[in-house]
């Protein structure tokens, strides 16, 4: 994928739209704009940037760039007959900046239950615990994992355990509220995030959406419902405290759960060691 974007890139590089040195624009108001030559030195670096960086929206902030340059080359005397290809140039960036911004989504989402991933989990928790920390709001995250779920597919199969997990996602979706964030954290387990949640309101939060789940329970191919319960560790957000030390509290009392007879949710005491 970068090799064949930076192909894309490279490409906009046309030696017949080599210059010297930087023009005044054909259109008297315009700026001083760089001339082929430098412009054609810019791209190199903005390609060398592309291939240097993981991050894709610094890649779509390059291709703006890039854009806004190609744009200016248009009041380039230099390249006057070379207009079309600087056209079709953009019509490039513009496309390829498309397809970013759509693999920015979907590199956030897990793609069989729209839930997001841990990528996007990532960068919802830094959002929300800078916002958090801001306004002095709780911030509460909760660990749930499917009991037994090893069962439901030797038993039920593969698939109905695709859609149990699918199912759980849509459910989670309408019980909570729209400030908070569902991701899927591993096969069967989930990472909620509830923002300005008190630790006994997330609690309450994770028995109704059990209730709700077990409420609409899928059916067996026999078309009796099948009961499937998840256990859950919930933690309230200490001031500053990063992504890995709260989902390790709630994982810890998790762990307690699932010990104690699983189908239950406990609560993670506060730590002196964040
Ligand atoms: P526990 O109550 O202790 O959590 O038991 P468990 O059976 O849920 O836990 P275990 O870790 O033994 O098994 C997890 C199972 O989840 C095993 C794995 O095949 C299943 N699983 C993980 N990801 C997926 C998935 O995407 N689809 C399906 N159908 N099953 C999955
Ligand atoms: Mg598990
Ligand atoms: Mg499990």
């Amino acid at each position: 994928m970068r090799n064949s974007d930076d192909e894309k890139v490279l490409r906009l590089v046309k030696p017949s739209a080599a210059g010297k040195k930087r023009t005044r624009g054909a259109a008297g108001d315009q700026k001083p704009v760089a001339g082929a030559g430098e412009y054609s030195r810019q791209v190199e670096q903005y390609a060398r940037r592309i291939r240097e960086t993981s991050d894709v929206n610094e890649i779509i902030n390059i291709l703006d760039t890039v854009l806004g340059d190609t744009r200016n080359l248009r009041y380039s005397n230099e390249i006057y007959s070379a207009q079309e290809q600087v056209r079709q140039a953009e019509r490039q960036i513009e496309s390829l900046k498309l397809e970013l911004e759509q693999m920015r989504e979907l590199i956030h989402y897990d793609p069989m239950t729209g839930a997001f991933n841990r990528r996007g989990l990532d960068a919802i928790y830094l959002r929300e615990a800078a916002r958090a920390d801001r306004n002095e709001n709780t911030l509460c995250a909760a660990v749930l994992d499917l009991d037994n779920f090893k069962q439901i597919n030797d038993t039920y199969g593969h698939q109905f355990g695709d859609d149990v997990l699918i199912h759980l996602v849509k459910v989670a979706k309408r019980s909570l509220r729209s400030s908070d964030v569902i991701a899927r954290y591993g096969g069967e387990e989930f990472v909620i995030l509830l923002p300005d949640t008190t630790l006994e309101s997330a609690v309450w939060v994770l028995q109704r959406l059990q209730n709700n789940f077990s409420r609409k329970a899928l059916p067996d191919i026999e078309g009796n419902p099948v009961p499937v319960t998840f256990s859950g560790g919930v933690a309230a957000r200490q001031f500053h405290e990063n992504q890995k030390s709260l989902l390790k509290r709630a994982d810890d009392v998790l762990y307690q759960a699932k010990k104690s007879g699983k189908s239950r949710v406990m609560i993670a005491p506060v730590s002196e060691y964040i």
